[in-house]
């Protein structure tokens, strides 16, 4: 099977940029949701922890077990709120809250405009009070931006909505109430942070999504996809590779078969638009579910060390491209 390479040289360096913005490594927390975005959820855990990261956000109760011993705090953001020394929950409903157990520290999510999940404006009041009456421990409020990664006004209306919820949160007397609302892309544009927190996942990884004229400062990828050699044949002109055999060699050549596919959650693709590889390899005919074909003889192969060229190919995010990869395929740090 293929194999991802961790630098954590590069992590370190981006989690320095986002230190310089925020002022502290307390006020990080790591996102690890989804294996750690593809990267390796405890690998990732392990290494965040070595540098100094004291608070992580993960996806679900069985992430949150996974990596618990190596944060202060994890905040887990979907799953039933129970009583935990380590985990807080967010809250995205009224419903969430009668689901809490009693004595559980849980960081309210507001709606502020994405209309994905959270307590709405209007309800907040009624949901302080449910928080109150349920015996939970607020923690945070925290809301989420629809669209920090874009060049519109409405990251500074969200940020205002979330303003008043502040100004609301302190006004019915809750205290030492942490709150967030920021991503990467809302913390790599962003030349004031004032929070107490930033939640940050793709930045970490060495990806921005944001347009360039929004001067980021530089990432560095954390992921290498390597894949290694299982056989290899000459092929004379003619002969065609793989299902279909939709690649025919246009003269006598070298091709080996590689240990990836897309049953390791790379993507198929389309042949007649090859995907090349870092070094310049063109994958001939079909993508199989374990296997690529490619012209030469090398033992190991990079596939990329940049995701998010992967995903330009594709016509996707670097997020799908790393989150994808089976965490089956063995993780390795450098
Ligand atoms: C995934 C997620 C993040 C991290 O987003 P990035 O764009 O990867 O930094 C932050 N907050 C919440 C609530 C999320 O679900």
């Amino acid at each position: 099977m293929a194999k991802i390479i961790i630098n954590q040289e590069n992590f370190f360096h981006n989690l320095n940029q986002i230190v310089l913005k925020t002022g502290s490594k307390e006020k990080v927390a790591i996102v690890l949701k989804d294996n750690a975005y593809g990267h390796g959820l405890t690998i990732m855990a392990a290494l965040a922890a070595a540098y100094g990261i004291t608070e992580a956000v993960v996806r679900n109760q069985q992430e949150a077990d996974a990596v618990r011993d190596y944060f202060k705090r994890v905040l887990v953001l979907g799953d039933v709120a129970r009583k935990d020394v380590v985990c807080t929950y967010a809250i995205n409903s009224l419903d969430a809250i009668s689901l809490a157990e009693e004595g559980a520290s849980v960081e309210l999510k507001v709606d502020t405009g994405m209309h994905r999940n959270g307590i709405v404006v209007s309800e907040l009041q009624e949901a302080l009070q449910a928080v109150r009456q349920k015996g939970l421990h607020l923690v945070g409020v925290m809301t989420h931006f629809r669209a920090a990664d874009e060049l519109d006004s409405s990251y500074f209306w969200q940020k205002k909505q979330f303003d008043a919820v502040k100004e609301q949160v302190k006004a019915e007397g809750f205290a030492d109430v942490r709150f967030h609302s920021h991503n990467s892309a809302a913390i790599l544009r962003t030349q004031h942070f004032n929070e107490d927190l930033v939640r940050v996942g793709i930045a970490a990884y060495g990806y921005s999504e944001l347009p360039s004229m929004f001067h980021t400062p530089p990432l560095k990828p954390v992921m290498q996809l390597v894949a290694q050699r299982v056989a290899t044949r000459r092929l004379q002109k003619g002969e065609c590779i793989g299902y279909g055999g939709s690649f025919e060699a246009p003269y006598t050549m070298d091709v080996s078969t590689y240990n990836l596919g897309y049953g390791d959650g790379w993507c198929r693709g389309d042949a007649a638009t090859p995907f090349i590889t870092a070094e310049g390899f063109p994958i001939l005919g079909r993508v199989s579910m374990d296997l690529i074909s490619l012209p030469t003889t090398q033992d190991e192969i990079c596939i990329f060390n940049n995701a998010q060229e992967a995903a330009r190919h594709f016509g996707t995010i670097s997020y799908e491209i790393t989150t994808a990869l089976s965490p089956a395929i063995e993780r390795v740090v450098v």
